[in-house]
């Protein structure tokens, strides 16, 4: 007798949740999490972003390598790589969202290393949403990291006659034709959502 009410309350539940699910593609996660306990099927489809998040950032990162290799015209800081190709294909990156205390991205440089042979780069979370804005604006971010990489000797501002990561980040990236990703960040910067990375 028990099976038989519990059942029916959760087919009932079902039929009755079903409809305005297919009417709202964008569920929020807590509303995934109340899914979850009668639809299976719905939760394997929130879940898929998931997975597709590490696939886009790899684009990304990609993206950044070949921006920087294309517009940049300086040399890594480490002379055993003759320009930024061999040094990015000697390397290891590894990228990941998480918040990082508002910073829009991080990356582990050891500081008077030259170069080391992996790094890890963390991006913003704010910037999970696969959209075009965000995947321009994670470039920048990570040419930004990138370029921490290739100049660990260098601060965010220029000093004397050799250019800051900032200067080198923005003139690449107008170079490259990211105008509108450097105001969005610029905006979101002002904005206080995001500040400039921990390095
Ligand atoms: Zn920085």
């Amino acid at each position: 007798m028990l099976e038989n009410v519990e059942y029916v309350k959760a087919d009932s539940f079902q039929s009755v949740s079903e409809p305005p699910l297919l009417n709202e593609s964008k569920k929020t996660i807590s509303d995934a999490n109340v899914i979850a306990e009668s639809n299976v099927e719905k939760v394997n489809v929130i879940m898929t972003p998931n997975v597709e998040d590490t696939y886009w950032l790899s684009d990304c990162l990609k993206d950044a390598q070949n921006v920087i290799v294309e517009y940049h015209d300086e040399k890594p800081d480490d002379r055993n790589f003759g320009d930024c190709t061999k040094f990015f294909s000697s390397k290891t990156f590894g990228v990941k969202m998480q918040n990082n205390g508002n910073a829009s991205g991080d990356i582990n440089l050891i500081k008077d290393l030259l170069s080391q042979p992996s790094y890890k780069i963390y991006v913003h979370d704010i910037f999970k949403d696969d959209t075009r804005d965000n995947r321009r604006m994670v470039t920048i971010v990570l040419i930004h990291q990138l370029l921490h990489a290739l100049h660990p000797s260098r601060i965010h501002d220029s000093a004397n006659v050799q250019k800051g990561i900032n200067r080198l980040e923005h003139e690449i990236a107008n170079r490259a034709s990211y105008h509108d990703a450097l105001l969005n960040l610029e905006s979101l910067r002002q904005s206080g959502k995001i500040t400039l990375c921990n390095v």
